[in-house]
């Protein structure tokens, strides 16, 4: 039987050579791909009761012709009308609408088809309003007498995505035929045990139950059960590629010998919070092991990473290494800079900025330093590692604001050169469902405190009149301020246009008397890191920037910020972007200024007026977008789920999470035939996605 499941879907009836190839443009060759080729929704086309009348959803009927005529509707349409029948609803009026045609009959099929089997089903939409339906354009219909009309209406129909050329209803059909004559062949991958454990269908029921479910709770049951098994085979996965990375021997330590560490400590100005001590510790227990560390460092903007990355640079450089620190722009990288020029200059630490507004000679001599240790920390942007720097015992790589690298990324990282030590740092929290999704390769830390004395800035909607006179009344106080505007469109030059006019009208018409400039995404990164060092240096007064200010940027001086057309950003980005101000004891404001269309834009809205918490507002964005807009489809992509939803399914993930943990401490390799199962599924799924889930 599971030699049938591999067989060509040409195998199966109704599938010539043409419609195997288009199932293959949908993923599925064999029959086994096909029975899991998983419906996106189920549309409910149970029959529409008598009295409830025509709304937004499809009507579904079953009536019995009692006679037909045709007429002409316009000059390019002729109209079929059949009479139904219809019990508890009475007498109906079914429409069909086509292109006339010269050269034959168009509605001749329909004619015979009706004469000969006068039962039907239609489907279609109503008059709205009325609660009486006594028409319907009909989209679909199916003859009563037709064994394959029970798949397609009475029922929870499911609705797959389909191809140019293969019609819905015929990929049901396909489809059908296929679970029906071999989902009892599926092979089971998940042990007894946990079946009984989770409480979970047998894989053919569950496969049967998402296909054809006969009420919304065997779907669930069904979707719930082939969640699992994914969420399994993925915790599975990450659990053995994050014992593999430790499994690799650095072949060099660390010793804490403070001569650094404590004069940073003491000349910083401040003393580190709770968190970032812990975190500290964490960061360092982790680099005295004996495999290289990938460290996932979150804090919320604002919490203090930078001074924590700096902590394990030192360390790094107390023990004779080369340390890197990169950050996603130049712009970061130049603020990363002068942070360290901040904090180390009485410290013997040798670092530079290494960026492309680097003139070549200097950059040269860089190089040829960095290669003869002659540099202890170098600063740059992410293509550091592209670049093939060459350094010459580089140990510990700093990475700022990964949130957007996938595992395929990391895995490049660590197997780049010689073993080396990883910390990553995000700003934007990540819900635990996703770190348990996506990140389980990593070690997490988490800086949950912020630094004392900071005043939460208060977030309010309003309109840019508003906006603009507190503005000017901050600015009369000595303040700075950012007014931010939206991409619109990536590739287009639509948002550099608002950008710039925007500029021009607050310069002139808004703040004639205000010192305003402009940075934006398109700008000669050396115009843009000047302008921002200008502002830093309170050259100007207010700034109007596209959302390059978005990460990292430090100008505590800035106390408010407006951001025009706010219900054009995701909530993160909204966060993210606020906590550029609020970064000093003065009390800070953000004006979001929106006319919200959507609820969703709305709750987006509400919900940064209501908190400053970032792992709130990452939660709620992961319910309101879902993970593929969260983080970007590529990296969602790389775990593929079908069936399990990371926006809902977070306790059977962590169940999933702890029953791989529990296998694999009991069977490290899956040799147990028992797991054989999961062993097999586990390859084909991850082996070549990931290309480094390796069982010995
Ligand atoms: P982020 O986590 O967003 O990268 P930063 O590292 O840029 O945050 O820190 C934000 C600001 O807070 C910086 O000006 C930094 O010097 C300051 N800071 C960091 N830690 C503390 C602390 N423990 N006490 C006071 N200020 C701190
Ligand atoms: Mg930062």
């Amino acid at each position: 039987m599971e030699t049938a499941l591999q067989k060509p879907v040409q195998y199966l009836k109704g599938v010539g050579p043409k419609r195997a190839q288009l199932l293959e443009r949908l993923g599925a060759r064999t029959v086994g791909d096909l029975l899991m080729y998983l419906p996106r929704v189920w549309e409910d086309r149970r029959e529409t009761p008598p009295g409830q009348g025509a709304s937004d959803a499809p009507l579904i009927l079953r009536g019995r012709v009692t006679g037909v005529r045709e007429q002409r509707a316009g000059p390019h349409l002729v109209l079929f009308i059949a009479k139904l029948q219809v019990p508890g609803h009475g007498a109906v009026d079914a429409l069909w609408f086509k292109r006339p045609s010269r050269s034959y009959d168009v509605f001749q099929g329909l004619r015979r088809e009706l004469a000969a089997s006068p039962e039907l089903w239609i489907v279609g939409r109503g008059e709205p309003g009325l609660l009486k339906i006594r028409q319907i354009n009909v989209s679909e219909h199916y003859l009563a007498d037709d064994p394959r009309t029970s798949l397609h209406v009475d029922r929870l129909v499911p609705v797959y995505p389909t191809t140019e050329g293969l019609p819905e209803r015929r990929l049901r059909e396909v489809i059908a035929a296929a679970v029906e004559e071999f989902s009892g062949g599926l092979h089971e991958m998940l042990p007894e045990r946990l079946l009984i454990k989770r409480e979970m269908l047998a894989l053919p029921q569950a496969i049967r139950g998402i296909h054809h479910p006969r009420s919304t709770a065997e779907l669930e049951e069904a979707r719930r059960r082939l969640a699992y098994e994914e969420f399994l085979l993925l915790e599975l996965a990450w659990t053995m590629k994050h014992r593999q990375i430790r499994q690799v021997s650095k072949g060099y330590g660390y010793d804490v010998r403070r001569s650094l560490l404590s004069p940073f400590r003491a000349q910083l100005g401040f003393e580190m919070t709770g968190a970032q001590k812990r975190v500290v510790n964490e960061i360092f227990d982790d680099l005295q092991k004996p495999y290289p560390m990938t460290r996932l460092l979150q804090g919320d903007v604002g919490s203090g990473k930078t001074v924590v990355a700096i902590s394990a640079l030192l360390l790094a450089v107390e023990n004779g290494y080369q340390g890197a620190f990169m950050a996603p722009t130049e712009i970061l990288a130049e603020q990363h800079h002068w942070t360290f020029q901040k904090f180390l200059h009485d410290l013997p630490v040798r670092f530079e900025l290494l960026t492309s507004r680097v003139p070549k000679k200097a950059r040269a001599r860089i190089l040829s330093r960095i290669a003869e240790g002659e540099i202890d920390v170098v600063v740059g942007t992410h293509s550091l590692l592209e670049e093939d720097v060459k350094f010459r015992n580089l140990r510990l790589t700093v990475v700022d604001e990964q949130h957007r690298f996938g595992v395929r990324q990391r895995t490049t990282l660590r197997q780049k050169g010689p073993p080396m030590d990883f910390l990553l740092m995000t700003a934007t929290p990540i819900p635990r469902t996703l770190s348990l999704a996506l990140y389980g390769d990593l070690d997490v830390s988490t800086l949950d405190e912020m630094p004392p004395g900071r005043v939460a800035s208060l977030t309010r909607h309003a309109d840019e009149g508003t906006a603009f006179a507190f503005v000017r009344g901050q600015v009369k106080a000595g303040h700075q301020a950012f007014v931010v505007y939206p991409i619109i469109q990536e590739s287009s030059n639509l948002d550099l246009k608002a950008a710039v006019a925007e500029h021009e009208r607050l310069s002139r018409e808004v703040f004639p008397d205000l010192r305003v400039a402009l940075v934006h995404g398109r700008m000669p990164g050396e115009r843009k890191v000047r302008t921002m060092e200008e502002f830093s240096a309170k050259k100007w007064d207010v700034l109007v920037a596209t959302p390059v200010v978005e990460v990292g940027v430090d100008i505590p001086n800035a106390t408010v910020m407006v951001v025009q057309n706010a219900d054009r950003f995701g909530l993160s980005s909204l966060h993210q972007l606020r906590g550029r101000i609020g970064r000093s004891d003065a009390e800070s404001h953000c004006f979001l200024v929106a006319e919200p269309k959507t609820p969703e834009a709305h709750q987006r809205i509400a919900i940064l007026c209501e908190t400053n918490d970032g792992f709130r507002i990452a939660e709620e964005d992961l319910k309101l977008r879902g993970p593929g807009e969260v983080l970007g489809t590529a990296q969602s992509g790389e775990v593929a789920l079908q069936a399990g939803d990371l926006s809902r399914d977070g306790e059977l993930l962590a169940d999933a999470r702890g029953d791989a943990q529990e296998l694999l401490a009991a069977d490290p390799e899956l040799a147990d035939p028992g797991n054989d199962g999961l062993r097999r599924g586990l390859l084909t799924r991850y082996e070549n996605r990931w290309k480094s889930v390796d069982l010995a």
